[in-house]
């Protein structure tokens, strides 16, 4: 796609620090990190969200990330990574070129989001495991 950010990246015409390439997967550091050597990994084709990748895209993509993943442990020192997927611009997705954050973490780093977990009242539970399996037929 002409004027996708990531797309440019890929192709060269915006300057990236990349620390991956294959034929289909691109990885670079990401310019505002939540952490220092926090990293973007994206499918070279521009594809905008998760639901309209293949499987075969989804593999591809994700198998470029436990080498990833421990590059980037490794390189920080971090004890943990979020690896995490903004879909949708109400999820956080700034740039509409789906790509998977590597996030180093660490103790008391104060990074985080607000997991308001809820309970399910009595019934829904089920309503709510039965909706999902209904819209996958
Ligand atoms: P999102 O909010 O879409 O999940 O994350 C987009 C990420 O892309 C942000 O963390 C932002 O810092 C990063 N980003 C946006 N523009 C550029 C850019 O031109 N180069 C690099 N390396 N990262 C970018
Ligand atoms: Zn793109």
């Amino acid at each position: 796609m002409d004027s996708c950010i990531f797309c440019r990246i890929v192709r060269g015409e915006i300057p990236s620090s990349k620390v991956y390439e294959d034929e289909d997967v691109f990885a670079f550091l990401d310019i505002g990190p939540l952490a220092w050597g926090h990293v973007l990994v994206v499918p070279k084709k521009h594809v905008e969200e998760v639901a309209a990748m293949s499987p075969a895209e989804v593999s591809t993509l994700f198998a470029a990330v436990p080498k990833l993943a421990a590059a980037v442990m490794k390189a920080t020192g971090a004890e943990g990574l979020n690896v995490l997927v903004n879909n949708g611009a109400v999820a956080g997705q700034a740039v509409a070129h789906l790509h998977v954050h590597l996030i180093p973490r660490r103790t008391g780093d104060g990074l985080g989001y607000r997991w308001n977990a809820k309970e399910y009242p009595e019934g829904e539970l089920a309503a709510w495991h039965r909706r999902i399996i209904d819209a996958m037929k």
